[in-house]
């Protein structure tokens, strides 16, 4: 296993302990947060650290691939370490996220037609994303109950 320190630097990336921390954060989590829960995760530990140094880490490690980024519409921008595709779902109510663990990438290809999608296109895909929404089992609940 590579360091954090050792992953940034492999990427040309200018190393600082801030930037280590966020980076930190999304590797530990699968709660895949947005950029003000990273900066409330983090400014216990780091007082001197901005929102404005969050969104500009997650864009640099977003850039060089070491994070993806979500966009759940409504929901707005997540992060996740993990960089191999798969699925998600998101509840519309506490904006919870959760893996599709089931989903392989292998599959979420065949799922969402890659190689068509390809061919018909020309394209070169570089990305591509499942999302499905609804409430969570907690959510679902508390509606029911009221
Ligand atoms: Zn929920
Ligand atoms: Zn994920």
């Amino acid at each position: 296993m590579q360091t954090i320190e050792e992953l940034l630097r492999e990427k040309k990336i200018k190393v600082t302990p801030q930037r280590m921390a966020v980076y930190a954060v999304l590797q530990r989590t699968k709660d895949h947060p947005n950029v003000e829960m990273i900066y409330r995760e983090l400014k216990p530990n780091y007082p001197a650290i901005s929102l404005a140094t969050v969104y500009k880490t997650v864009d640099i490690l977003k850039k060089v691939g070491l994070i993806q980024e979500l966009s759940f519409g409504e929901g707005g921008l997540r992060y996740d370490s993990v960089t191999l595709p798969h699925a998600h779902i998101f509840c519309r109510n506490c904006g919870k996220v959760v893996d599709i663990e089931s989903i392989s990438p292998e599959r979420l290809r065949e799922l969402l037609l890659m190689e068509s999608v390809a061919e018909e296109t020309g394209f070169h895909i570089s990305s591509m994303q499942l999302y499905f929404y609804g409430l969570c089992l907690y959510c679902n609940n508390k509606q029911s109950e009221s």
